[in-house]
């Protein structure tokens, strides 16, 4: 076949040719190539044609401290001038100790050591293949089943995919259901016509408590959930929620993972949410993504110490977990993750902080357009959800293509939307400003109207 000149043609036509992206369509797989990015500068991104658009989604909610940061791009140089990479499986590398230790601290209750991976996808993987381990080792084989939720979104390998809760993400795909259990996305918007919050809850943790009753918790190795469902919509959980979702889980011997790879590194104004924003300690956190602000593939699973123990004072001592990838580990990436920690640390935590409410406040003027159900969001992150009809809520109604629509309609005015069926996700770089919030919202406002 005719090969494609590196560099050369197209980019347009080469990606049509030659890449498959993510989420095709069997009518269009490889033939689809969406806008070409050529650049990145703060908040924003430059299309081959020259437009300049607000990166809405940072990317894919990761690009936090910011596109084109020169700190970021110098120590990924510095780096792998200094040593590009070192197996994992028996020599060490000191950024990826010296970030371990950094993630710990910042991480809630006795969750002490980290596995690298190289993204999220895989950092739910180790987890639940790490619970799998555990629960062999302490010689409960049986105790494997994993909660999920309706929303939820945990990656694209096989195990992670088969938690995936979203609609239509699973309709032609396989997965291991026989290992997992849905239950109900914590999605107040909707709730059942007429109920109160309050009684929401107490149906979700009621559902949680009987599921365990009826399967039995010496079957359920784990719960995994993220603290605001992202992809599944922004979704905030109702008030005390997750907390006596965790209390269930340390009741039954239930691991809780709660899969921040969204919500960590900045996303609502914290390293991480489960303890600074939800007050809760789970048995292991996932992250990626903003661990290094898109910068290098990274992710991982921050384990608990008394997990650890456990294995530790085992009748198995020799008993091996044995998981590792390549690039566990990665020198670079974990020296970019330690400066994009700095930048956190330095300002960004803070300015996500003082921005966020008004972020927020700016975004909910947009209920007042009749084809909006509802805004809502934490932090710098949030949903504009359209419906048919308001009292209804129905989306089934509106062109399936809706948030395509607006996301197109905006970007010729200048902002790149997350579109999701019927929902808009705006989760820009951490470093936004007012001003270039009222842009933002300016543009959506047009685009949607
Ligand atoms: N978990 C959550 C909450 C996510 O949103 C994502 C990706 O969007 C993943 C896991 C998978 O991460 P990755 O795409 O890096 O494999």
């Amino acid at each position: 076949t005719e090969m494609a000149a590196p560099g050369g043609g197209d980019a347009i036509e080469l990606g049509k040719r030659h890449l498959i992206q993510p989420w095709p369509y069997a009518g269009s797989v490889g033939a689809e190539a969406r806008a070409l990015i050529a650049e990145g500068d703060g908040i924003y991104i430059t299309d081959n044609t020259g437009k300049r658009l607000i990166d809405g989604p940072a990317g894919m909610w990761c690009v936090n401290v910011g596109h084109r940061r020169e700190e970021l791009a110098k120590v990924m140089y510095d780096q792998a001038m200094a040593l590009s990479y070192n197996t994992p499986w028996y020599t060490m590398n000191a950024p990826s100790a010296e970030l371990a230790m950094r993630i710990a601290g910042h991480a809630p209750g006795d969750l002490s050591h980290v596995f690298y991976t190289t993204g999220g996808s895989s950092a739910v993987e180790t987890a639940l293949r790490f619970m799998q381990f555990y629960n062999n080792v302490r010689g409960r084989p049986e105790k494997k089943l994993i909660l999920s939720r309706g929303g939820a979104y945990h990656g694209s390998t096989y195990l992670s995919a088969s938690l995936n809760g979203r609609p239509r993400d699973r309709d032609w795909m396989d997965g291991a259901d026989e290992l997992v259990i849905k239950l109900s996305s914590p999605d107040p918007f909707r709730r059942p016509h007429g109920t109160s919050l309050a009684a929401f809850t107490d149906f979700l943790v009621d559902q949680f408590r009987d599921t365990v009753a009826r399967v039995g918790a010496d079957k359920i190795g784990a719960f995994v959930g993220e603290p605001v469902q992202a992809s599944g919509g922004v979704v905030i959980p109702p008030d005390g929620y997750l907390k006596r979702i965790r209390e269930i889980c340390r009741d039954n011997d239930i691991l809780y993972v709660s899969d921040e790879v969204v919500t960590g590194f900045g996303r609502l104004g914290h390293v991480f949410a489960s303890g600074d924003v939800f007050g809760i300690d789970p048995d292991m956190i996932t992250f990626a993504k903003g661990v290094t602000s898109g910068y290098f593939p990274l992710g991982g699973v921050i384990i608990s110490e008394r997990l650890l123990e456990e294995l530790r004072r085992s009748n198995h001592p020799d008993a091996m977990f044995g998981h590792g990838l390549t690039y566990t580990s990665h020198p670079v990436g974990c020296a970019v993750a330690l400066k994009n920690l700095d930048l956190l640390e330095e300002g960004v935590l803070a300015h996500a902080q003082a921005v966020a409410p008004y972020f927020q406040a700016q975004l909910k003027t947009l209920e007042d357009l009749p084809l909006v159900g509802e805004v809502r969001g934490a932090g710098l992150m949030a949903c504009v959800e359209c419906v048919a009809d308001r009292e209804s809520k129905d989306p089934l109604q509106l062109d399936k293509n809706v948030g395509k629509r607006i996301d197109a309609h905006c970007h010729e005015l200048g902002l790149l939307v997350r579109p999701l069926i019927n929902m808009c996700v705006m989760s820009p770089p951490l470093i936004i400003t007012r001003e270039q919030i009222d842009d933002m919202v300016g543009i959506l406002r047009e685009g949607i109207s």
